[in-house]
């Protein structure tokens, strides 16, 4: 069965914007896709959707089998901590250290209080830790995040969503704001991710080439519509 499945899923912004245009597609567990398309082709709404950040307009989309669109209460929260999600601008707490943005990525988004050290046991800090040693990030612990590289910070990033155990990440141009090394670290972390944990990785990239070094599958995207959906070679081929 798919972990993830699109079916013709429409979002419009008001009256005026048709930002997806009735999107199908269905992802099994364990890839690794790379979505791409220029500036408002819908790739940000699109990921939004299927964590429920925002609701469809109509359409549905599945999360290993369930109705995404009908979930409420615990189900929504269940739901979204079965998928990380990775921003272009991080979304750290500035004023926090690593490691308690790394544990707050289990409070939610929203919990910023202050000294949340002490609301952790023993166990999810040192699963905290592991995470963030197996990143490369054991010195940076006990830094605020805003004394951290771009780079760095995105690691962090996706340490917060590794905690809660997801079963997807959901990367919203998570490279946009990197210079070319620290780019490649993370699209190297992100495909290390995928092939030893298994989880299964959506990523948004206005970048083709990396987009076709990296990803097993490629959706293309532009004003709503999906162009192509196949492997990087067909893609690459035919440009
Ligand atoms: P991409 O991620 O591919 O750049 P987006 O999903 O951000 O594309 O945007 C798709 C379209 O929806 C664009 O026309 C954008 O201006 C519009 N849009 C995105 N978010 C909103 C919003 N919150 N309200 C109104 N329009 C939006
Ligand atoms: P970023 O790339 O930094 O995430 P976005 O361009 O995606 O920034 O937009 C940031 C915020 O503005 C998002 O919440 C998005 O929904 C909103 N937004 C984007 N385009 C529009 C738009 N045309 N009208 C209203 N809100 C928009």
């Amino acid at each position: 069965m798919p972990l993830l499945e699109a079916d013709a899923v429409t979002k419009r912004y008001g009256t005026e914007t048709l930002a997806l245009n009735e999107i199908t597609f269905a992802v099994q567990p364990g890839e690794f896709v790379a979505i791409i398309g220029p500036s408002g082709a819908g790739k940000s709404t699109l990921l939004r959707c299927i964590n429920r950040l925002i609701d469809i307009t109509s359409g549905d989309i599945r999360f290993d089998g369930v109705s995404v669109p009908k979930l409420r209460g615990q189900a929504l929260r269940h739901h979204r901590t079965q998928i990380g999600m990775i921003f272009q601008h991080y979304n750290l707490v500035n004023r926090l250290s690593v490691l308690e943005n790394v544990l707050h990525g289990r409070l939610g988004y929203k919990n910023t209080i202050q000294g949340i050290l002490g609301l952790y046991s023993e166990q999810e800090k040192r699963e905290a830790v592991r995470i963030l040693e197996m990143l490369g990030l054991e010195e940076q612990m006990y830094k605020r995040c805003d004394q951290l590289s771009g780079g760095q910070k995105q690691r962090v990033g996706i340490a917060r969503a590794l905690v809660q155990q997801p079963r997807m990440l959901l990367c919203d141009e998570p490279i946009a704001s990197l210079d070319p090394s620290s780019a490649k670290i993370i699209m190297d972390t992100l495909r290390e991710i995928n092939r030893t944990l298994g989880i299964t990785v959506l990523v948004n990239l206005h970048q083709v080439d990396v987009a076709l070094h990296y990803a097993e599958r490629i959706i293309g995207i532009n004003r709503g519509k999906i162009l192509y959906d196949g492997v990087p070679q067909a893609l690459s081929n035919a440009q």
